[in-house]
């Protein structure tokens, strides 16, 4: 390794937008080497901020005075090369910084910023002095309180432009500025004691004639087998101030370990012991150990309940035998409690888990262990992709089809799987896809031979598919008063609950658009170009279209039979509970949707109590058609298939058929079997009668002719360029003038006719936290096509000054509300 005088400068890259790299001079006299990965602290402009160092020994830029590097925080880097390579692709990829993408890949735990300290001179007094009405304030702030932070100051007197005012106070010899390092967060310690080696009885004696407290303690710790921590002697009534004359007098060692606290401190883990994989399960798991030492995606294809974790169970075997390290990504923790815990279970304190519901303090010492060493198996949510293990052999992704793996509020947006797919092929190791309803995406990939793709077409236990019912709600609807529980599924929760068996009842996420139905045949009014449901507008009096923005007057008739009961419709399912507790009042009901889940384990506790038996009837949204495993529900309710299949989105099909899939494989997994009943409009959709049939790839196989025909993903590119802002009115001028340059762009010869630019039209969700959203859709069959369109966009377009105008772009949305 380089020992550190010899480097002399680095470039340091800063977790934000413009975030360099840039080049410094290291520190006077530094021991540390500045390597890649290494954090640092540094001035930037008027700030002190943490980096990272991307590369050492640069030849620096010409004509640039250089700044001195303040601290070289760690001792190894944090972050791997391969991290830092991958921040690079994600930036060019997903057309960020690499200071936003390095944002993305290293929790800002780590990369805290430093402040100024502002000290007054004693003993100036203001008398005389010409000061501005700002520094007038400031002084009277410092002449109370001494001294303070910048950012405290900047707070107090909510101004941004403190920087000039200081500066001069300074220069008239009034206050002092000094720097103010960033801090960290404090590693947990514990202290324990230990004594030393035996000392004879009658030496004691001597030692302690005044003090048999003290020598009572010495007996104490000569009694322990080791080390005890010093809490315990206090437990003890040995007072830290007798430990602390024992140790003067050199009888007991007192010293601090570093006390990393247990990550798995809120996730249950179930008694499991790894069952024998079945012929199937063998079968695949053959296919996969053959391909560990290169980079190939599989698909692992496997119904609901055929024992996809045990595959990766066995598989992670071989790996860590070789002494590699694995990512497992689970849509969310919360709500995969037992995949988890299977893992720890089998593999023991090597597994750690990284989650939103960590606290800084966990995140931090997890990540830094990770990159120490010391674990060999991460089980996370979408950031642990960015694991910082030296040397992975395998990424999983379990679940691969959930849009919880895509980036969705912050930028970069990134997904998950392209992310471990490009890392783990530089690493040159496989990744595994697992779901039971693959995305379209990856199935298509698959059957082009791009990803391998393997089968468990069978339950593991042999317990056949659950039987699943349509209940057609045009036949009560019509009746005057509709129920949003039918007689028919409240007879067959009575008679699950009868059996002492449970009960799931879905109520797919609320759709807050309101749309056409009509309800003599189901169908719901289509814009004919982008082949997604309109929505209607009250204010216009007219259905929009939110992906080209075309407006249409209000049906009179339906397009597809002619009749003329077009209702609109936008259901409200709040009542449904309430309507439960009034069918069985006796019955322990619960809830699970994102007004119960608020607390950081409350989905845990929902699911404890559904695992315990206590809970009846667990009423909830999508959150529990994930991969629970409980024998006892014989009965999944769906209130409402049509919600998830109107919004105007062009996954909706592929979404609620996927929701219904996963949600009707809870059931059926004992002897008892289990049965499904799916409320719906529709009966004759295509993603409600793959359900009926657990038809996956016939599903497939219609759902990409149509996404094939309408110009979608897999079969084209997408990039939603997004525009927020508080002005409506600049902001859709802004979207236009986009609109402008693109149209101008697409004519360049080198992408002639490669480039379809729809909109700008609002988005579906056309108004969020106070900001107006509009968007343009760029498609492409060309991948480079789209990489020009969004360089181009990221380089050349600069938001108005007015109105808070943001553009965002997404490449590869997961969705275009
Ligand atoms: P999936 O994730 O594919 O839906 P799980 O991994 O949850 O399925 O497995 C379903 C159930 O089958 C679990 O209870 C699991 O313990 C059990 N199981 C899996 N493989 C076997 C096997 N080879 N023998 C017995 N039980 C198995
Ligand atoms: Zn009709
Ligand atoms: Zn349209």
């Amino acid at each position: 390794m380089a020992s550190g005088k010899g480097t002399t400068n680095a470039n340091v890259v800063f977790p934000m937008p413009r975030g360099g790299p840039y080049t410094y001079l290291a520190p006077e006299g530094h021991e540390q080497p500045l390597l890649p990965g290494i954090r640092v602290v540094a001035p930037f402009g008027r700030r002190i901020l943490t980096g990272i160092v991307v590369e050492a020994n640069v030849i620096p830029p010409k004509g640039i005075r250089l700044k001195r590097l303040k601290v070289i925080i760690d001792d190894h880097p944090l972050v791997p090369q391969e991290l830092l390579d991958l921040a690079r692709w994600i930036s060019r990829y997903y057309f960020c910084d690499f200071g936003e993408a390095i944002r993305a890949v290293v929790p800002g735990i780590f990369m805290r910023v430093g402040d100024q300290r502002i000290r007054l001179i004693e003993g100036i007094k203001p008398t005389g002095l010409k000061l501005s009405a700002l520094q007038g304030k400031i002084f009277d702030i410092l002449l109370a309180e001494g001294q303070l932070l910048q950012s405290r100051l900047t707070k107090r007197l909510k101004s941004k432009s403190l920087s000039q005012s200081l500066a001069s106070l300074a220069e008239m010899g009034l206050i002092e500025i000094t720097d103010h390092l960033p801090l960290l967060p404090k590693a947990r310690l514990r202290t324990m004691v230990e004594a030393c080696k035996e000392t004879p009885d009658d030496e004691l004696k001597g030692l302690f004639t005044r003090a048999p407290r003290q020598r009572e303690c010495l007996k104490f710790l000569q009694g322990m087998a080791g080390p005890v921590e010093l809490s315990l002697l206090t437990r003890f009534n040995f007072s830290s101030a007798i430990v602390g004359v024992l140790a003067q007098k050199g009888l007991i060692n007192k010293y601090q370990v570093y006390d990393p606290r247990d990550p798995f401190r809120h996730v249950s883990f179930p008694d499991y012991q790894a069952p024998e994989p079945s012929p199937d399960q063998k079968e695949v798991i053959g296919n996969l150990e053959e391909s560990l030492d290169s980079h190939k995606v599989f698909l692992l294809h496997g119904v609901t309940g055929s024992g996809k974790t045990l595959v990766y169970i066995e598989l992670l075997r071989p790996v860590l035998e070789a002494g590699k390290q694995a990512i497992i990504l689970v849509p969310e923790i919360a709500l995969t409690p037992q995949t988890t815990g299977r893992f720890r279970a089998v593999f023991g304190p090597r597994v750690t888990v990284l989650h939103s519901g960590l606290s800084d303090g966990e995140r931090y010492d997890i990540w830094r262990q990770i990159s120490q060493g010391k674990y060999s198996v991460a089980v996370g949510a979408r950031s642990a992709v960015f694991a910082p293990f030296n040397n992975l052999g395998i990424i999983i992704i379990d679940e691969e089809h959930e849009h919880t793996y895509k980036e969705t509020e912050y930028i970069p947006r990134y997904h998950a799987r392209e992310v471990a797919i490009w890392r783990m092929s530089r690493a040159g190791r496989p990744v595994i896809l697992g779901s039971a309803t693959p995305s379209l995406e990856s199935y298509h990939r698959a059957r082009e031979g791009d990803y391998l793709l393997l089968e468990l077409p069978e339950r593991a236990r042999g317990f056949p598919m659950p039987q699943v019912n349509i209940f057609d709600l045009r036949k009560s609807w019509s009746k005057k008063k509709p129920s949003l529980v039918s007689e028919r599924l409240s007879k067959e929760i009575d008679f699950a609950l009868q059996a002492k068996g449970q009960v799931l009842l879905l109520l797919n996420r609320r759709g807050f658009n309101i749309f056409m139905i009509c309800e003599e045949c189901g169908q719901v009014a289509e814009c004919r170009q982008c082949r997604i449901s309109l929505t209607l507008h009250r204010r216009l009096n007219r259905l929009l279209c939110h992906y080209c923005g075309s407006q249409d007057p209000i049906l009179s008739a339906c397009p597809a039979c002619g009749s003329k009961r077009l209702v609109p419709m936008g259901v409200g399912t709040e009542q449904v509970e309430s309507i439960l507790k009034e069918k069985f009042p006796d019955r322990v009901i619960d809830r699970m949707d994102s007004d119960t889940t608020g607390g950081k384990w409350s989905h845990h506790k929902i699911l404890e109590r559904l695992r315990s038996g206590a809970t009846d009837i667990l009423v909830g949204t999508q959150m529990i058609a994930k991969g629970l495993d409980f024998p006892n529900v014989l009965l999944v309710g769906v209130v409402n298939a049509d919600t998830a299949m109107n919004l105007p989105d062009f996954r909706a099909t592929e979404r609620t058929f996927c929701l219904l899939a996963q949600v009707a494989g809870r059931t059926g997994r004992s002897e008892r079997g289990g049965e499904v009943i799916i409320q719906t409009f529709r009966p004759a959709h295509p993603a409600i009668t793959a359900a009926v049939t657990h038809d996956y790839p016939s599903f497939a196989k219609g759902e990409l002719a149509i996404r094939r025909d309408a110009e979608y993903p897999p079969f084209v590119n997408l990039l939603n360029v997004i525009f927020t802002g508080r002005d409506e009115k600049v902001l859709s001028s802004f979207a236009d003038k986009t609109a402008d340059k693109l149209e101008e762009l697409s004519k360049d010869r080198s992408l002639a006719g490669q480039l379809t630019v729809l909109g700008p039209a609002p988005c579906p969700l056309e108004k969020l936290r106070g900001r107006y959203r509009y968007h343009l859709i760029v498609k492409s069959k060309s991948d480079e096509a789209i990489e020009h369109a969004g360089a181009f966009l990221a380089r050349s377009v600069k938001p108005p000054g007015k109105g808070n105008c943001r553009m965002i772009l997404d490449r590869d949305p997961s969705s275009l509300m």
